[in-house]
């Protein structure tokens, strides 16, 4: 893949929710992830937070925060949380990317068919994923 210009992000090594994750178990995560998986995918500065888990609010990231300390040095810059509440969202600092992606998964289809959530209604007609 990586052949036919294929680029890879990190989703961690173990998948784990670095909103409650500490510090301590973000970099020994990362540690794996840099010594088993970056040898094989390549380095990327791209981290999708698994479960969409981000390591901070909405508000910019800056360098109390501990957890963006350490992964911005670790070479991320490209920060993706989940948010279906609007159909786009993205901050650009001069230090680090960071947007949100939306699920599309059955829970999201779910609500979408429900009409609880109409995020997805703007990219594609759900009504024809789904039966009955
Ligand atoms: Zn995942």
């Amino acid at each position: 893949m990586k052949k036919e210009g294929w680029q890879f992000a990190s989703h961690s090594w173990g998948h784990i929710n670095m909103t409650t994750a500490s510090v301590d178990d973000i970099k020994k995560d990362t540690a794996l992830w840099q010594k088993e998986v970056q040898p094989i995918v390549g380095k990327t500065p791209v981290l999708i937070f698994p479960f969409g888990a981000d390591i901070g609010s909405f508000t910019n990231y800056t360098n109390d925060n501990a957890k963006y300390t350490y992964l911005k040095s670790s070479g991320f810059s490209i920060f993706d949380n989940v948010d279906a509440s609007k159909t786009s969202w993205g901050q650009l600092t001069n230090n680090y990317y960071r947007n949100a992606r939306i699920n599309v998964d059955g829970i999201r289809l779910h609500e979408t068919m429900t009409g609880e959530n109409t995020v997805l209604n703007d990219f594609f007609n759900t009504k024809g994923f789904l039966s009955s």
